[in-house]
């Protein structure tokens, strides 16, 4: 393992309080992963990124780099680098010595200075652009020069803490790409902060939920997403619907229909996906949930259209459909409807 955390505590005193920043956390970053720490602001998520670097020490617990205790090795002892979102460059400086800058402080031999900055350029597609200075360039193109300038230094571990926070969607999206096939191309470790749950899932290999200082669930990106490991996964990841009720004899009854909860019994809340839900006028057969209700609202998305349906009781269900070549809304304002899905889709 690249990056262990054993029961890291993270307490500050905050007007003769104690806040626990970090609660606990437990987990194993793979060697050459693309791993990132996911939750809402204020969740734990730097802190726990400051521990792994070296700029916070625990209050409890064990921070291991290849299996050597680093828990009070300071950060400079330690090989990793770490980003920010303001990437921190020198704005007198062009970006080749913006680049070489910390080579040229290790005295690395010019011509490795030479031939390093240069690869590393070329990977973050700025060949060409050596003699620029910071203010002559886009928010993107800064943001590569800081990666760079950390990657240059060949850490075992790249640190990236909500990177491009300050970039506008497009530019965000075309990133996030790019970040990621820089990772693929150097094989180094990436430890990635956000609190965007579709960056998350773009670029990661695996995701650490974050909620009150704990992690609430670890897993690749399609498990997080398919198999929410709480409803606050899943309410934070997308969009879902809960349902709440006393399930009896593998039966939940919402709204005038027959939800299926196989293997559970008493008080449940089940989430379904809106795209894991049919909308048809009869009623379906089949050993599938079924339960009627009132289309509210339709929202036509392009690729897809939302509908939202009122279930008797007052519950409202998103339903995301697919929008078919010749698409036509399955379902207007006012509809009386039928909503279904498989069981095996609720958890
Ligand atoms: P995130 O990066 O997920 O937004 P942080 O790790 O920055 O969360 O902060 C987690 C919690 O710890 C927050 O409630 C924050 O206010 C608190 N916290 C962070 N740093 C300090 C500090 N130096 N002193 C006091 N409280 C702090
Ligand atoms: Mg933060």
């Amino acid at each position: 393992n690249a990056i262990e955390l054993e029961g890291v505590v993270k307490e500050y005193v905050s007007h003769g309080e104690v806040v626990q920043a970090v609660k606990g956390v437990t987990l194993d970053i793979a060697e050459g992963e693309f791993f990132s720490l996911l939750g809402p602001s204020g969740c734990g998520k730097t802190t726990t990124m400051r521990m792994i670097a070296g700029f916070e020490e625990p209050s409890r617990g064990v921070v291991k780099l290849h299996g050597q205790d680093v828990t009070n090795v300071p950060p400079n002892k330690r090989d990793v680098n770490m980003v920010f979102q303001s990437y921190a460059l020198f704005p007198h400086m062009n970006v080749w010595d913006n680049v070489a800058f910390g080579l040229k402080q290790r005295r690395t031999p010019q011509e490795e200075i030479k031939r390093r900055v240069g690869e590393i350029l070329e990977i973050v597609d700025l060949t060409g652009r050596e003699k620029r200075r910071p203010r002559e360039m886009s928010g993107g193109q800064q943001q590569r020069v800081a990666l760079a300038r950390a990657l240059v230094n060949r850490p075992s571990a790249l640190l990236l803490d909500e990177p491009l926070g300050a970039l506008d969607l497009k530019l965000r999206q075309a990133m996030q790409i790019e970040l990621k096939r820089i990772q693929r191309e150097v094989g180094i470790t990436f430890v990635y902060v956000t609190h965007d749950q579709s960056e998350a899932l773009t670029m990661s290999d695996r995701i650490a939920v974050m909620k009150d200082g704990l992690v609430e669930q670890l897993a690749g990106p399609r498990e997080i997403y398919e198999r929410p490991a709480s409803s606050f996964v899943a309410g934070f990841i997308g969009t879902s619907n809960l349902l709440s009720g006393v399930a009896n004899g593998g039966v939940l009854e919402v709204g005038g229909g027959r939800v299926l909860v196989p293997e559970r019994e008493g008080d449940v809340t089940l989430t379904v996906r809106p795209e894991k839900i049919t909308i048809s006028a009869e009623k379906p057969d089949g050993e599938v949930s079924v339960v009627p209700g009132t289309v509210t609202e339709v929202v036509y998305l392009g690729t897809y259209t939302s509908y939202a349906v009122s279930l008797a009781g007052g519950t409202e269900v998103t339903v995301f459909q697919q929008n078919a070549h010749d698409a036509r809304n399955i379902a207007e304002r006012g509809d009386a409807v039928w909503l279904s899905w498989q069981a095996q889709h609720s958890y």
